[in-house]
């Protein structure tokens, strides 16, 4: 029997309501027919600017925010519309680290605590193991053992982020969702908690959701990248692929962005930035969501949402300009040509 994909999302979509003072309430599509799905021990990236509705895909995955459409099936079993006791089994399959450990790391609590608390909600172990399994998973993040019983004030932002992990792995998640994980460290100490991510994967084999705001970040660490605007997939595929030849103009515009060591691959970046700001997300604009900020926008882009459709390579992408057909293809205007 094949082993089921460790997490299917299946159209997601989520609403907020928006109380609008007097007005009638609005509502906030935060995240549209989204679907994708992560193999046990794949690395899937998701990125986007800010409002895109990452966070919310990740939220609803974890039954932090309510699906208003589509399904979400976790290990084969459909979450969706499960009771929060329902779901307590299958929630400790899947762990979140966020961008900032405060809101993981009770400050009153030591680290050893916090890291022991999962397990012992679960009633995994207790005593001598417990302690042990706490300096094991210390050990595991490559920080000292005998640390535990400081306080989180005492460790640095990238230790502090490293001690939110650790909690994260006590339970063996088959899936870890980091949301802008290293978002809030310098580039250097970044770079430290993204070997220790990638090495813990080599060593345990789970799969992670990886939601960052920066491609760059992205780019090291996922085999498969999805690409959101306004709370829709715009492109997806293979990360090689996607960053070596972007077919959407928004990937292409923030491909540009990221900055490059070496000058002479680095286009005039002032040409590809995306211009102006995201649209209201409470009214989208019809048709395409990216038309109003598309530099190559058509008639249709304004009038017909484009469906996301596989071109060659492995990707998927939701562009009127970009169709299946190889001959086409090579006539695609880009943004860098
Ligand atoms: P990202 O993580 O890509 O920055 P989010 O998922 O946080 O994006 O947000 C997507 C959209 O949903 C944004 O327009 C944001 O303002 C809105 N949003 C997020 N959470 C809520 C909420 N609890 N209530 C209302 N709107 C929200
Ligand atoms: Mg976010």
């Amino acid at each position: 029997m094949n082993t089921p994909p460790v997490l299917e999302v299946e159209d997601l979509a989520v609403t907020f309501k928006i109380s609008a003072g007097l007005g009638r309430a609005r509502h906030l599509q935060a995240v549209r027919d989204v679907s994708f799905t992560i193999a046990p021990g794949e690395v899937v990236g998701i990125v986007g600017e800010s409002g895109s509705g990452k966070s919310t895909t990740a939220r609803a995955i974890i039954k932090l925010e309510k699906a208003s459409a589509g399904r979400i099936i976790l290990e084969g079993t459909d979450i969706t519309a499960m009771s929060e006791r329902a779901f307590r089994p299958s929630r400790r399959r899947v762990q979140m680290v966020f961008q900032d450990p405060y809101s993981s790391l009770d400050p009153t609590m030591t680290i050893g605590e916090s890291i022991a608390e999962p397990l012992q909600m679960m009633k995994a172990v207790k005593g001598a193991a417990l302690t042990r399994r706490v300096e094991e998973l210390l050990a595991l993040v490559e920080l000292n053992a005998a640390h535990r019983h400081r306080y989180p004030h005492e460790f640095s932002g990238g230790q502090r982020q490293r001690i939110a992990i650790a909690r994260a792995m006590a339970l063996d998640p088959a899936l870890l969702i980091c949301d802008e994980a290293v978002s809030a460290l310098d580039v250097s100490t970044q770079n430290q908690v993204m070997n220790l991510l990638i090495e813990l994967r080599q060593r345990l084999g789970m799969a992670y959701l990886f939601v960052s705001h920066d491609l760059a970040v992205v780019r090291n660490v996922a085999d498969r990248v999805l690409v959101m605007y306004l709370g829709k997939v715009v492109e997806e595929g293979p990360t090689e692929q996607v960053l070596r030849n972007p077919q959407h103009p928004y990937t292409q515009a923030l491909l540009a962005a990221v900055p490059r060591p070496n000058p002479a691959d680095r286009p005039d970046r002032k040409n590809y930035l995306v211009k102006g700001d995201l649209p209201d997300p409470t009214s989208p604009p019809t048709g395409c969501a990216f038309q109003t900020r598309c530099p190559l926008v058509i008639d249709e882009c304004r009038t017909s949402p484009p469906a996301l459709r596989p071109v060659p390579g492995g990707s998927a992408v939701a562009c009127h300009l970009v169709t299946p057909d190889p001959e086409e293809l090579r006539n695609v205007p880009r943004l860098h040509d």
